[in-house]
């Protein structure tokens, strides 16, 4: 049985919503939108490789940067992956 964190209520383990405390499980809480996997994956993934290549591309300082930054933020999203989605409750 699954534990919603924030409000401690028992839950269903398919559900990825607490109907107490309206807390939603996921990786990130962004503007009081919790961020799923497949987001997650667009964004610290996807969106990064692709920024990669285009710093690979452009040869230069900058790009070398660019590369870096997107490493960075893709071993971000893949820690997170490891790590699991956590709950957060949006205000
Ligand atoms: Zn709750």
């Amino acid at each position: 049985m699954n534990r919603c964190t924030v409000c401690n209520s028992e839950l269903d383990d398919r559900k990825k919503n607490c109907s107490r405390c309206h807390a939603t499980l996921g990786y990130i809480l962004f503007k009081g939108v919790v961020i799923g996997k497949s987001v997650l994956i667009i964004l610290e993934l996807i969106l990064p490789a692709f920024f990669f290549l285009y710093g690979l591309a452009a040869q230069n300082t900058l790009g070398v940067w660019v590369c870096y930054l997107m490493l960075l933020i893709g071993l971000l999203g893949v820690g997170q992956l490891i790590m699991g989605p956590k709950w957060h409750k949006p205000d």
